[in-house]
């Protein structure tokens, strides 16, 4: 099909990045967001102030050039910064290698930079304050909500979570399966300040958990000095946001349960009372397209929980599969967009469901697991294992954060299995030189092929 322009709802962080993969390809696109643009107006970027990039993102926006300016405006995070309650920490790396890092990077300067790196294409339009009302799917028309519409023969729905385009999807596709699950927990934001120095108040180069069962804090350096703590706690019951309604129940409760972060936390009071509570939500969806005339991808299509730090990371992966695709089915000028659409679903839905999955679990473990010796313990048993068998066992975490050439299924799949040997080896054992290495060696020959053979989208 020779495509005249593509239309692209939502420009966020996955929108901008979709709309630049489209640019560079040669396409004419229409951007559109509800918002005015961020970089002259003063509102936020939305959700969270920061937020993790990891290999999955950062190899997706290498493929259009941004990788050293993204860097450019990130922190790299070498590990876990573990706080007790009487206010000992503990390190626990993410990997055994300095480049094994994960990066902080604010959610609203990098959508500034996507959007800059936009509009230096000139084959690319955004269009601000454009709130997609619907989309009509037998006239191929996007309704506007100041009353514009548009025809569109190939439109992609970015807008997120709550995606109009999806709803109209949902309105007009008959066999759409849909589910929302929100979690029990919400999260509110707050800030530890740079020092009167400027410096951070925290050791910069990690991320900071408070880890206390059925909930906990969270903190990310910021390039200014100061850190954006994340408080996950339940909406309800006697140890939760609903108990908290004066000055008084906020700091005693963390003089409580995290009195060393209150030390650094003069704005505490302010803050929690400013700050909304948000919610946390699983969205799935099929399918995710329809013929080759729509497509959603980012939120839209998988939300998921933020405890793997990779919602946005398997948005921008969308958009790394969507260039491989463009390039696989272009004849010509012309595009077999059915084609693409249909393999686009099938490569990602798999993944984004087992990264969903992933992401619920890895909140028990950040909140709960971190501190348990046994944990602590797997993870020093597989560092060595991975040190010895390298090509056949990496650990779940490095396989999610550090791998990208590893499919979030496959990286599910192999860490179930790698779990029980883990299990296995580390049973009445308590430091990893007790290891019983030869067990080890036949259980890993037994049970793992290896991952690198397996090159998953
Ligand atoms: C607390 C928290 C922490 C997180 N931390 C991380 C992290 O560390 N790492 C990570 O990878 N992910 C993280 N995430 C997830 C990440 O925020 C999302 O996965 C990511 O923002 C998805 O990008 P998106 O472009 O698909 O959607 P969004 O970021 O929601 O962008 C959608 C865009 O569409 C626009 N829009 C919405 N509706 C319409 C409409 N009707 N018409 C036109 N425009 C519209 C919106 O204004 C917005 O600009 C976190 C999420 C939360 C809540």
């Amino acid at each position: 099909m020779q495509t005249s322009r593509i239309q692209v709802v939502g420009s966020g962080l996955v929108g901008a990045l979709t709309a630049l993969y489209l640019g560079k390809a040669g396409y004419e696109v229409d951007l559109y967001e509800r918002r005015p643009d961020m970089r002259r107006a003063d509102i936020a970027a939305g959700r969270s102030i920061n937020l993790v990039i990891t290999d999955r993102g950062l190899q997706a926006v290498d493929r259009v050039g941004l990788k050293e300016r993204i860097l450019d405006i990130t922190i790299p995070m070498k590990g876990r910064m573990l706080h007790d309650v009487s206010g000992e920490t503990t390190f626990v790396p993410y990997g055994q290698t300095d480049k094994e890092v994960i990066n902080s990077v604010s959610r609203g300067e990098l959508n500034c930079l996507l959007m800059d790196a936009v509009e230096e294409l000139s084959n690319v339009t955004i269009h601000f304050e454009h709130k997609c009302q619907s989309y009509d799917i037998e006239s191929k028309t996007i309704t506007f909500t100041n009353g514009k519409t548009v025809t569109a023969d190939v439109v992609f729905g970015a807008d997120g979570s709550f995606s109009a385009v999806r709803r109209s999807m949902m309105d007009q596709v008959h066999n759409f399966n849909y589910s929302q699950d929100f979690l029990e927990h919400g999260y509110k934001e707050l800030t530890i300040p740079a020092t009167p120095d400027g410096d951070f108040a925290m050791g910069r180069n990690y991320l900071h958990i408070w880890p206390r069962e059925n909930y906990m804090l969270i903190a990310l350096p910021n390039l200014d000095g100061s850190f954006t703590c994340t408080l996950f706690y339940p909406y309800e019951g006697e140890e939760s946001f609903e108990n908290l309604q004066t000055k008084e129940d906020v700091v005693g409760f963390f003089e409580r349960v995290f009195p060393d972060a209150l030390a650094v936390m003069p704005d505490l009071v302010e803050d929690f009372f400013a700050n909304p509570v948000g919610s946390l939500v699983t969205v799935r969806c099929n399918p995710w397209r329809v013929g080759g005339q729509v497509c959603l991808l980012g939120d839209a299509s998988h939300a998921i929980v933020p405890f793997f730090g990779q919602g946005m990371n398997s948005g921008f992966e969308d958009c790394r599969v969507l260039g491989d695709l463009m390039k696989k089915h272009q004849t010509g000028s012309s595009m077999d967009w059915s084609t693409l659409f249909s393999e686009f679903n099938d490569a990602r839905k798999e993944n984004a469901d087992a990264i969903a999955d992933l992401a619920l679990e890895n909140f028990v473990e950040m909140r709960d697991k971190t501190a348990d010796p046994l944990f602590q313990l797997k993870k020093k048993v597989g560092f060595e294992l991975e040190t010895r068998y390298p090509d056949h066992f990496i650990p779940r975490y490095s396989m999610v954060m550090f791998h990208p050439e590893i499919g979030y299924a496959e990286a599910q799949r192999r860490s179930l299995v790698q779990d029980q040997l883990l299990t296995r080896l580390c049973s009445n054992i308590s430091s990893p030189e007790e290891v019983d290495w030869e067990q080890a060696d036949a259980l890993v020959k037994e049970v793992l092929s290896s991952p690198r053979a397996q090159v998953g989208v």
